[in-house]
């Protein structure tokens, strides 16, 4: 992705209608090269364009994540960072003041417990007092955590109770998601509201056994499956991809879509091509 990228036009979330969620989850400083928007929309028709929307997320507060966060940082990208409050500020784990620079650079500090246990092997006043406790002590850093991930992606409907009433959004889980290895015929995204706010589908972590294309596919399958029609050509079939300079692709190996046209030649109103939305 260079600086000379095209402008994404965004939409009002409330007009699109065919809205994708993907989470992605990472542990390590893998930087996923993940990011289709479709840009657009008419004024003529305000005919709206469906987008993926592509959740980066990264579990735990590990300080290698600080480097895949500048990675991100430098494509324009933000993610939620869940993090383990017990680790923070110790060795090989972020510090505060590394979460205050993730948090001043746009992403997410979310809550992911005291210690990393599993929730459903607790009994409910210590599962509650991990949940809480450790959205109060990241509240008592400066962060007001909305959003939770379940260590181990261990969850029931107690826990999910549990991160509610400790004033949580959403919580997400893993694996139920598309996933080479663990489930390979999983959907390739969570809808858009998702079913159940405090078990958001999300594919299992990515790691060695995942190669771009998984990745990538979950962005294309997920969404090109249900491909619209463009409202500038009347056909679905012209869409035109922009792909990334492979010289810029983080994996360094194959470029990825960057961004997805209208396949019309037509002038807008306002003397810019559709082609360029
Ligand atoms: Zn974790």
């Amino acid at each position: 992705m260079t600086s000379s990228a095209t402008t994404h036009r965004r939409l009002p979330r409330s007009t699109g209608y065919l809205h994708t969620l993907l989470a992605v989850a990472v542990t390590a400083a893998l930087a996923v090269g993940l990011l289709v928007g479709l840009g657009g929309g008419s004024p003529a028709t305000g005919a709206a364009v469906p987008k993926t929307i592509v959740s980066l997320t990264f579990d735990d507060g590990n300080d290698d994540q600080l480097a895949a966060e500048q990675v991100m940082k430098a494509h324009g990208l933000v993610g939620t960072f869940f993090i383990t409050t017990s680790w923070i500020d110790s060795p090989t784990w972020l510090t505060q003041a590394n979460l205050h620079s993730i948090a001043a650079d746009g992403n997410e500090i979310g809550g992911h417990t005291v210690t990393h246990p599993d929730l459903t092997t607790l009994p409910a006043a210590d599962a509650t007092a991990e949940v809480c406790d450790g959205r109060t002590t990241l509240a008592a850093w400066g962060f007001t955590a909305t959003d939770f991930a379940y260590p181990f992606a261990a969850q029931n409907a107690a826990t999910q109770q549990i991160v509610k009433d400790c004033g949580f959004a959403s919580a997400r889980s893993l694996g139920d998601i598309r996933s080479p290895a663990s489930c390979p015929a999983c959907p390739f995204a969570e809808t858009i509201p998702p079913a159940n706010p405090y078990e958001t589908a999300a594919p299992d972590e990515v790691d060695s056994t995942w190669t771009l294309q998984n990745l990538q596919d979950l962005v294309t399958e997920g969404y090109l499956q249900k491909l619209p029609v463009d409202p500038m050509t009347g056909s679905n079939q012209t869409w035109r991809t922009v792909m990334e300079d492979a010289s810029q692709s983080i994996s360094q190996s194959e470029p990825g879509i960057f961004d997805v046209h209208s396949g019309s030649d037509k002038m807008s109103l306002d003397g810019t091509a559709y082609s360029e939305w």
